[in-house]
């Protein structure tokens, strides 16, 4: 999982570095254990780290850069005439992607994977490219007219200041340079969008696809409430992708919703933690229960996924610890069954607790009175769109390569 962000100013006497470390902060709930950035000044210079966005310095200083936040290393390439930074997966090498970029932009078209792709060359132009799957969002905006901006998601435009136009279709190329923005469509979108982005992925305040992402999840909390009537006293949502679903769900219960947890420090996505013990001592530094809100309670505790079920565990035992009479576990996704070929982080299914064990079984682990997954129906209702990517809950995928 990954963001990219591609800012070009149309004039050289702006530097920006800090436009793009904010943008990237913007990026970083799609992952956050790498940071690369390429900057053009004279020329491009391209620092990595494994810091997140926010604890990342950028020492160098420039007119126009790209940047890569997310789980993986080396996704921000530097050759001799551009730089290139990729979320998804290709067939070509991203160094033969830049030779074909070199020939012409347009035959970018031909370059078979699930990606969206952002290149700054040396001559001072951002050319970026979302594949015609639609698997990678991509979005385009500026800053006034002052600078224009390319990012994953329009979080990565939106918290500079900068002003979301649209999102970037499948199939569609920008070419940007001081002078203007050019966009054309390559080839008409084949549109498989990733539900996950839909589910959990995508930041609550931003749009994907045309859909605004807080509304959808709370349809989301909804229909999980027509699918599956509970009686409990509350209904808690795992924060902060699970809130609008345990809103939903209590809207359309009449059953109170609460705030059944607090946080300490900043947003750990536990999903993507590397190990058992970081999975553990996340949970415990993301979710501290709050006990008045559990304590003699019924409750339904809704959560956006359920992957190992580490996670779930712990936090149900915390619940419990606190004196919760009954848990109740309702997950806002369809069961996950099966890994992600195109980079997010799903594993593979002998790892994937709803792949290998009954829902009893599952209930028993994780120690819940109850579970229940969304439906994929209801995932299809609530979406409102048949042209969807559900390949790590059913095990068949788009073709993509
Ligand atoms: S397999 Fe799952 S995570 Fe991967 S693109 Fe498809 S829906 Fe998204």
């Amino acid at each position: 999982m990954g963001g990219i962000v591609g800012i070009l100013s149309y004039d050289k006497i702006w530097n920006i570095s800090k436009f793009l470390k904010y943008s990237l902060m913007g990026l970083q709930h799609r992952g956050y254990s790498n940071t690369s950035v390429a900057i053009l000044n004279e020329k491009i210079l391209k620092s990595d780290s494994n810091l997140a966005p926010e604890d990342f310095e950028i020492n160098d200083e420039g007119w126009a850069g790209i940047g890569y936040t997310g789980s993986r290393q080396n996704k921000l390439y530097l050759f001799d005439q551009m730089a290139i930074t990729i979320d998804g997966i290709t067939k070509e090498t991203p160094e033969e992607i830049s030779k074909i970029i070199l020939k012409d932009p347009e035959n970018l078209k031909n370059v078979k994977g699930a990606f969206s792709l952002i290149a700054l060359t040396k001559e001072g132009e951002i050319i970026a490219y979302r594949d015609d799957s639609g698997l990678k969002p991509l979005a385009l905006g500026g800053f006034g007219f002052d600078m224009g901006i390319i990012a994953s998601e329009m979080t990565g435009i939106i918290v500079i200041g900068g002003d979301f136009r649209r999102e970037i279709k499948p199939g569609e190329l920008v070419l940007m340079n001081k002078y203007n923005i050019e966009t054309k469509q390559l080839v008409e979108p084949k549109s498989s969008y990733c539900s996950i982005e839909y589910i959990y992925q995508s930041r609550i305040d931003s749009y994907v696809n045309g859909k605004p992402i807080y509304d959808l999840r709370i349809k989301i909390g909804e229909e999980l409430a027509e699918e599956r009537k509970i009686d409990a006293d509350t209904v808690i949502g795992v924060p902060e992708t699970a809130l609008p679903f345990a809103l939903g769900y209590s809207r359309k219960t009449g059953i109170p919703m609460n705030l059944g947890f607090t946080r300490t420090g900043s947003p750990i996505r536990t999903m993507l933690a590397s190990d058992d013990f970081l999975k553990i001592v996340g949970v415990q530094l993301k979710l501290n229960p709050i006990k008045s809100a559990v304590f003699g309670q019924r409750v339904i505790l809704i959560d956006d996924s359920m992957v190992t079920g580490t996670t779930l565990k712990n936090t149900v035992y915390n619940l419990r610890r606190l004196g919760a009479k009954e848990v109740h576990v309702l997950i806002g996704s369809p069961k996950l069954i099966s890994y992600c070929p195109y980079e997010v982080e799903v594993p593979p299914s002998n790892e994937l607790i709803a792949a290998n064990l009954s829902d009893e079984e599952v209930s028993r682990v994780i120690g819940a009175d109850s579970i229940y997954w969304l439906s994929l129906e209801g995932l299809y209702k609530v979406i409102g769109n048949k042209n969807l990517c559900v390949g790590c809950m059913v095990g068949k995928y788009p073709k993509v390569i």
